[in-house]
């Protein structure tokens, strides 16, 4: 029986992996991934041509493995580069042999005698169904399962249809002209939307690109480049952190007089509102008819919510010169699908659309996790979405008062543009540091931890810290024994805090988009070490990246009189 076992194999599994392994050489460890290959978003599999990340070169790497390609003209990292790094960081730190693929994991319970974690495998070749571990780390990702809308009525459909995760095996017959593919509909507002529509374009595609009129359906998309540097750089600043409220700082001096004076907010709001007025004006959103069904609905204070939409970087350098051409081969249609017919897509503003091929950008079902699937009560210990009928009374009492928290302590987040809050059958993931269960940690019961239940474009740093995070807690050597009160009332205010800061996107999922900096120093304050790894005028404004966390892990092993390795 393995000593670990993480389920998944992607960026955060396998980062958590090595670091857990260079801590605990002797353990024994096993990954179980369902698919044929590693990377899961960024896997060899997944990629498509063309595919480029939010991240500028030097941001999505390790501390202590640099990723090496070749950037794009504006400085981004591709996506072939980031699945290539991922197998070869995974060559070096031996991973490969601890991986079982087509493993894909259907439940997980636990054996009440011996504690041990019980998971059920569903595996193509033959082999057990079944594999025990003491200690469980979940890295099963937020978008492994591709969601298409259930109520557009389907019948007999004369074109090719598929989901944007599937783009890859899709794209040669969608750029050419096999299978006479003359016409393209995209449904969808995200970021593969936007690659999708404008791939489909370049390639002299014509496309019809349908968005639902809600406010949020539409990505913010960034600017590539903001003073002659990749625009996120500007966003990995402490500077920049500290204009967004966050939970994770809120009794620092400086988030009091920003958020909570009104001098503080006013600074605030005028540098979100000329952020948005500037981006407006650089993409030319309002010079055509396009371009303005793209501005997501926010408001003047466009910027600051722009969280609460998907968010990406207009990586494409003549993408809106596609959008806005007034011969565009791109045509938005802001409206739903009501059915898709032989050849027909009809809309609910009475319209029909012919097409050959159709393809999903409507993105991903979260609460996916086999954990306690079959186990009500074990799935309230663990802290996985239940269904809210099933929820504990005093989580009700705890959301209150984190509601009248939040809302003292950020008023601009009282204020946020129209939108139809959605609502959820099930409660939010309730774990702690966004990491793991109160219930559990509280007993001393280290044996469970998730990594990678947030959206965040510092997916580099925060995967490094959350698996030294995790790998010191699972050591015991983080102690919250007796601490259930103050975990609970934490994980309460951060869901609480994550629905007003990022609106349905927050209602789904955690999200960490602007305000990583204090998440990450929170996560190396638990470690005990030191925040400020940069020092001086630099540690406002110069840009964080991995490498400002080279060395940590020897730093933490030291600490804690463990031998440096
Ligand atoms: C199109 C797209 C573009 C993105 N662009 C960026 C970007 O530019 N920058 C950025 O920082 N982030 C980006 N992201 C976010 C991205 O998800 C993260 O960068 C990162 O990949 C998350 O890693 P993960 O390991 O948590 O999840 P994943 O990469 O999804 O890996 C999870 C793994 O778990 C496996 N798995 C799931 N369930 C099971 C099961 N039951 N049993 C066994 N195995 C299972 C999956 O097969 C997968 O391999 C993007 C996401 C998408 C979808």
């Amino acid at each position: 029986m393995p000593k670990v076992i993480i389920v998944g194999a992607g960026w955060f599994g396998l980062i958590t992996a090595k670091t857990y392994l260079q801590v605990n050489p002797t353990h024994t460890l096993l990954l179980l991934e369902s698919s044929t290959t590693i990377g899961g978003t960024w896997s060899q599999d997944r990629v498509y041509d063309g595919l480029v990340t939010h991240n500028a070169m030097g941001a999505l790497e390790t501390s202590d493995t640099p990723l090496e390609g070749t950037p794009t003209a504006e400085g981004y990292i591709r996506g072939e580069d980031v699945a290539n790094y991922l197998v070869q960081f995974a060559e070096k730190y031996n991973l490969l042999s601890r991986i079982v693929f087509e493993a894909s994991v259907d439940s997980i319970d636990r054996d009440v005698n011996t504690e041990e974690w019980i998971l059920k495998l569903a595996r193509k070749s033959e082999g057990e169904d079944e594999v025990r571990c003491e200690k469980l780390i979940m890295a099963t990702g937020l978008t492994s399962m591709p969601f298409t809308p259930t109520d557009i009525h389907i019948m007999d459909p004369k074109m090719t249809i598929f989901h944007s995760a599937e783009w890859k095996k899709w794209q040669e017959i969608l750029q050419t002209d096999k299978q006479g593919v003359e016409r393209v509909t995209i449904y969808g507002g995200s970021k593969s939307a936007f690659d999708a529509a404008y791939m489909c374009a370049a390639a002299g595609k014509k496309v019809d690109w349908i968005i639902r009129e809600s406010g949020q359906s539409v990505s913010s998309m960034f600017s590539a480049k903001a003073l002659g540097r990749a625009s996120p750089l500007m966003a990995s600043k402490r500077l920049f952190n500290a204009l967004s409220p966050c939970i994770y700082n809120s009794e620092t001096m400086t988030s009091r007089f920003l958020h909570g004076t009104s001098v503080g907010r006013w600074i605030v709001k005028t540098y979100w509102k000329t952020l948005n007025n500037i981006i407006m004006k650089k993409h030319g959103m309002y010079t055509s008819e396009n371009g303005r069904k793209l501005v997501p609905e926010l408001g003047e204070m466009g910027g600051f919510w722009s969280g609460s939409t998907p968010t990406g970087v207009i990586s494409q350098p003549d993408f809106l010169t596609h959008l806005h051409a007034s011969n565009s081969l791109i045509t938005i249609h802001r409206t739903s699908i009501t059915s898709i017919e032989g050849t027909t897509i009809r809309l609910a503003n009475g319209a029909s659309l012919l097409s050959d091929a159709h393809i999903w950008c409507t993105g991903w079902v979260r609460d996916t996790t086999p954990l306690a699937r079959d186990n009500p009560e074990l799935a309230l210990r663990v802290g996985v979405p239940v269904p809210k009928e099933g929820s504990p009374e005093h989580w009700e009492t705890l959301e209150s008062a984190a509601e009248d928290k939040i809302k003292s302590l950020f008023p601009l987040l009282s204020t946020p543009p129209p939108y139809k809050p959605i609502q959820r059958s099930n409660t939010p993931y309730r774990v702690y540091r966004l990491l793991v269960p109160p219930a559990m940690a509280d007993a001393g019961d280290h044996t469970l931890v998730f990594v990678g239940l947030m959206h965040t474009p510092a997916t580099g740093m925060i995967a490094e810290l959350q698996a030294l995070w995790a790998t010191a807690y699972l050591d015991g050597r983080i102690p919250l024994e007796g601490k259930k009160r103050e975990m609970e009332r934490e994980v309460a205010e951060v869901n609480v805090w994550m629905k007003r800061r990022y609106l349905n996107l927050g209602e789904k999922c955690a999200n960490v988009t602007f305000e990583f900096m204090p998440y990450l120093d929170t996560l190396v304050g638990d470690l005990g070490l030191n925040r400020r790894r940069k020092g001086g005028v630099r540690e406002w404004f110069g840009t964080y990246s991995p490498r400002d966390y080279r060395g940590i892990i020897p730093e933490w092993a030291r600490k804690n009189e463990k031998v440096g390795r």
